[in-house]
């Protein structure tokens, strides 16, 4: 069974464009999974935190390929909190699907779930999301997804006193990306120019939010 965020009283799989990464813009089924380990204050799917729907892998398989579409994404929540369950459900899904998965790096893989991954979009959480450093900064577990060439690595900043905790993590920096922190089209717009800023002066990547540029909070798109 797969325990997936409600939305709306049903189980939120939906489609859409994918709104970040570096396959920003490109159509996707969205499978948002129930439950997460880190408690940011930020954070914009918050109904995930709570207890979702039970639903079983089959079904799960049977909704995401009712949308015809050969890309799917994984998200939440933490996806790998569950995945005993989604490396079942990824067994029952077309050979040539592209998976990709958000978790925000403080877990590793078993190495049956990596092998069915395309992309890992790790997102590791810096001091101001309110957790713990401990608990959200696991360098163990990103050196891990370093060793992936298809990881990459997305975050969330506020400003340049965000760069000295990356530069610490030793992550390979054409694979490092950064992320305005916002979660409504206004608070982006404000946000952006002094991201950009930092990618000029460390020369790493800018990650826009698409999402919030084309559905500003909206929930379910
Ligand atoms: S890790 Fe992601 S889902 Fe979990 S609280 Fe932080 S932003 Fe929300």
């Amino acid at each position: 069974m797969l325990n997936i965020a409600r939305l709306n009283s049903a189980p939120e799989i939906f489609y859409s464009l994918q709104g970040e990464g570096t396959r920003c813009g490109t159509p996707a089924v969205f499978l948002r999974l129930a439950g997460c380990n880190l408690a940011c204050k930020w954070c914009d799917t918050k109904h995930s935190w709570g207890n979702g729907i039970l639903c079983s892998t089959g079904d799960v398989a049977s909704l995401i390929q009712d949308f015809n579409c050969h890309s799917l994404v994984i998200t939440g929540g933490e996806p790998l909190l569950q995945q005993a369950a989604l490396t079942r459900l990824l067994a029952l899904l077309p050979v040539g699907m592209h998976v990709e998965v958000e978790t925000n790096g403080t877990l590793c893989p078993t190495p049956e779930l990596e092998q069915r991954i395309n992309q890992w979009n790790i997102s590791p959480k810096l001091i101001h999301s309110g957790n713990p450093r401990d608990k959200a900064l696991k360098p163990e577990v990103l050196a891990h997804f370093a060793t992936l060439p298809q990881a990459w690595f997305k975050f969330v900043v506020q400003g340049e006193e965000d760069w000295p905790a990356i530069e610490a993590l030793n992550l390979p920096p054409q694979r490092i990306i950064l992320m305005p922190c916002a979660t409504t089209r206004a608070a982006l717009e404000n946000a952006r120019p002094a991201v950009v800023d930092m990618c000029l002066r460390h020369r790493v990547r800018l990650g826009d939010r698409l999402h919030l540029t084309l559905w500003d909070d909206k929930k379910g798109v």
